[in-house]
């Protein structure tokens, strides 16, 4: 059997008849099978959209020698009797517990929210009747805070191609989508990943994992920087080692980490709001069009100097997607993006985000603590505002000039805007760096002053870092980590479940 991997272009709309025929062309060949390694859309002529496929091809025809199968991750099997607290079933903490347990080790896994489909009625009723679930919100229950989202699957970190590929096996064996190995811009949608979330559940359990829901870790008990034990809902839990993966969301939890010695630095971090435009706007401006046959709707990233010291750039785009009260307590107000694998609704969004330290905000240097009370304060400020869970909101002009003038502000969020002087409500550190960035991104996308902005958006990483020693563990511990977004070390889902696999597999192979 030979092999070759070539380089097509293909139409928008292409089908795989036509990329069949395209390969026998090219290589003059009849009797093959091939499999596309890498996907990605050419859209800088906008008279000449099209995909660029690398495709490898299997042949007898062809002389090119197979190519080496590249490096798996192997979970080495340990013969054990020690028990291991996974507290956080989002990436980080469910791929840390499930590497675990299929190495052999009796891993539990908690959440302090629901299985996925009662999380699911929950967000229907917030959605529907404003009835806010402590619970079970956009930050809390199964799968963490990326399963109502729109599962972008791009990363950023480097040196993880092995955790990659298994995340992304396991993604599939779950029920993913098979292009999510190839496109260059994967993404999954909040359908699949509600049905993902259930069958990786279901396969954790059948390697003997124990998933407890509803089930909060209040408190650790510490003796000499050697966990004892956990308090699971005011009840104590043994356990040899204890990960946790909860989150930049769950304040609660990093306070008690705190007040338990757990060390933790300040980082920049980035805040701003939601944009959103009608996804006509943003297909006209990048296509040329209203829309290509064969793709679904088109995505921008932009980036600006913003005022020079602080940047500005979209974050976390969802093309046809909706905007998200995403609050993980009551009586805050923040705002996020999701959308379904179809990417169809009429709307688009980003989060137009300024990257700041929190001393900086502050106008001092800030404690852990005291970052986590301003963030929390500036989320009460935009709940304080409309009394509910709807959302500030003003349209782009209005805000760079400081007017608002236009009081009806359409959009795709559920629960309603509040036309709202948004420039009064966001630090002017913040204002003074998203004016000058949306001064560029209007250069940058035709149309782009026709959007407008939605809420308060501060979640796009955490402002805390906790210190971890050279095997992963927090400094001053013997038996504790914190792993994924949480750590402060990651954001978004590839690179929080990339560092559950990596905490998991060093504690494997170091013991
Ligand atoms: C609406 C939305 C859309 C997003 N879209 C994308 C996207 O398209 N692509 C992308 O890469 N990223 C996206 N993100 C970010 C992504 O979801 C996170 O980066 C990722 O989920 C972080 O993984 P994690 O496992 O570290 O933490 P999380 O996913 O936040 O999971 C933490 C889990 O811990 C639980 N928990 C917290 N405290 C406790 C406790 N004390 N006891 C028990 N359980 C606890 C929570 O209930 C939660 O389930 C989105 C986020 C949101 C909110």
């Amino acid at each position: 059997m030979g092999y070759q991997v070539v380089s097509v272009n293909m139409p928008a709309d292409y089908t795989d008849e036509m990329l069949h025929s395209r390969l026998a062309k090219t290589l003059h060949i009849r009797q093959f099978t091939w499999q596309i390694e890498g996907k990605s859309l050419d859209a800088r002529n906008k008279r000449n959209i099209h995909w660029v496929l690398r495709v490898a091809v299997f042949s007898d025809e062809l002389r090119g020698k197979l190519p080496e199968i590249p490096e798996k991750l192997e979970i080495p099997h340990v013969k054990t009797s020690m028990h291991i607290l996974v507290t956080g079933s989002g990436p980080a903490g469910f791929f840390c517990a499930f590497v675990l347990q299929k190495a052999g080790y009796q891993t539990t896994l908690i959440d302090r929210g629901s299985d996925v489909l009662k999380r699911n009625q929950s967000l229907n009723r917030f959605e529907r009747e404003g009835i806010f679930d402590p619970l079970n919100n956009y930050a809390f229950g199964e799968g963490g805070a990326g399963t109502f989202s729109d599962g972008k699957l791009t990363s950023r970190s480097k040196h993880i191609s092995r955790e990659r590929r298994f995340i992304l096996d396991t993604y599939i064996a779950a029920g993913a989508p098979k292009e999510i190995a190839y496109l260059a811009h994967p993404h999954l949608g909040t359908d699949n990943l509600i049905r993902m979330v259930k069958n990786l559940r279901k396969e954790y359990e059948e390697l003997g994992g124990k998933m407890l829901f509803e089930t909060c870790l209040d408190n650790l008990i510490v003796k000499n920087g050697n966990v004892l034990s956990a308090e699971l809902n005011a009840e104590s839990f043994d356990a040899d080692s204890f990960f946790i993966a909860p989150g930049h969301s769950a304040y609660d939890t990093y306070r008690m980490l705190i007040r338990k010695g757990v060390l933790f630095r300040t980082k920049n971090f980035a805040i701003g709001s939601r944009m959103e435009h009608p996804q006509e706007v943003i297909n006209r401006a990048q296509w040329g069009m209203s829309g290509i046959p064969g793709l679904k709707a088109a995505e921008y990233r932009v980036t600006s100097q913003g005022d020079g010291k602080h940047p500005v750039y979209s974050f976390c785009m969802c093309p046809g997607g909706i905007v998200v009260p995403a609050t993980a307590y009551a009586h805050t107000n923040i705002v996020n993006g999701m959308s379904y694998y179809k990417r169809d609704g009429y709307y688009a969004n980003a989060a137009c985000v300024a990257g700041i330290h929190p001393g900086e905000l502050a106008g001092r240097e800030v404690t852990a603590m005291e970052a986590l009370d301003q963030l929390e304060a500036l989320e009460s400020h935009f709940y304080t505002l409309p009394g509910c869970y709807r959302a500030p909101a003003c349209s782009i002009p209005d805000f760079m000039d400081g007017t608002l003038r236009n009081t009806n502000i359409p959009g795709s969020y559920p629960l309603g805007t509040l036309a709202a002087p948004l420039w009064e409500l966001l630090p002017p550190v913040i204002i003074n760096a998203m004016k000058s960035g949306l001064r560029d991104f209007k250069s940058k996308i035709k149309g782009f002053e026709s959007g407008q902005l939605i809420g308060l958006e501060s979640k796009t990483s955490s402002p805390i870092q906790a210190i971890r020693n050279e095997g992963g563990l927090c400094e001053g511990f013997s038996n504790l980590y914190l792993i994924g977004e949480g750590s402060g070390y990651t954001g978004g889902i590839i690179s929080s479940a990339a560092d559950g696999v990596k905490a998991a597999m060093r504690f494997l192979t170091t013991r």
